[in-house]
């Protein structure tokens, strides 16, 4: 059996940050979910797919020619690990990732990341529809505020202008959003082990997820 590190957790909760390092520690694969999700949203900005075509979105999904490499994705020969980082993507992102036609399409990439010697995988549904037998599943948790300020000082440290009012309106609807939807709405595992980060570091999060994992 391949073993399996589930983190999941509301946007800009820090989950990918926690999921790299923990896959570092172990030598694991990551699975960046989210990216599959974001790469699928940038396909269809730029092809004009609407945002409220479910069957086109899903053969999109279907079809994407991604790679992933550490800290790298691209979309056939382009490099676009910095234009999925987009809000513009991030919001699509967010809208079709309502559509079961476009999570069944993304499914089975996702089941393909399992490998040995293992796979840390990190999004909102890795432990409760991915890989609902996972070794560990964690819930990250952190309140909107911590999230928004986090948010804010990444986008200052890359010069780019934003304000923190704004950006944790537009968190707390994505969250409001992601809780409520019909199809794998954001919500723990019931055996997820729940970490709330807010007053941790990088490195006490990750020292907590490896003890989790070595018990
Ligand atoms: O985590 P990240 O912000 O990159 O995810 C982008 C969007 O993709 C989220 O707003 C979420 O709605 C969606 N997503 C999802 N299921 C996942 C990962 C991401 O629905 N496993």
């Amino acid at each position: 059996d391949i073993p399996v590190l589930t983190i999941d957790g509301p946007t800009a909760s820090g989950k990918g940050t926690l999921a790299a390092e923990v896959a570092r520690a172990l030598g694991y694969h990551l699975l960046d979910s989210g990216a599959l999700y974001r790469a699928t949203a940038l396909a269809a900005l730029e092809a004009g797919v609407d945002a409220d075509d479910e069957a086109g979105l899903a053969a999109l999904a279907a079809g994407l020619p991604l790679r992933f490499e550490p800290d790298h994705v691209w979309l056939a020969a382009r490099d676009v690990s910095d234009d999925l980082r987009r809000e513009d993507v991030g919001a699509m992102a967010s809208r079709i990732s309502a559509f079961p036609a476009v999570r069944e399409a993304l499914r089975q990439r996702q089941l393909d990341f399992r490998r040995l010697p293992g796979l840390v995988a990190d999004g909102r549904d890795m432990g409760t529809v991915i890989f609902p037998d996972a070794t560990l599943k964690v819930f990250l948790t952190a309140s909107a505020e911590t999230r928004a300020d986090r948010r804010h000082k990444q986008l200052i440290s890359k010069g780019i202008s934003a304000n923190l009012a704004t950006l944790l309106q537009d968190l707390q609807a994505r969250d409001a959003r992601d809780r409520s939807r019909s199809t794998a709405p954001l919500k723990p595992a019931e055996d997820a082990q729940l970490l709330d980060n807010s007053a941790l570091t990088i490195e006490a999060s990750v020292a907590q997820v490896l003890e989790w994992w070595a018990q």
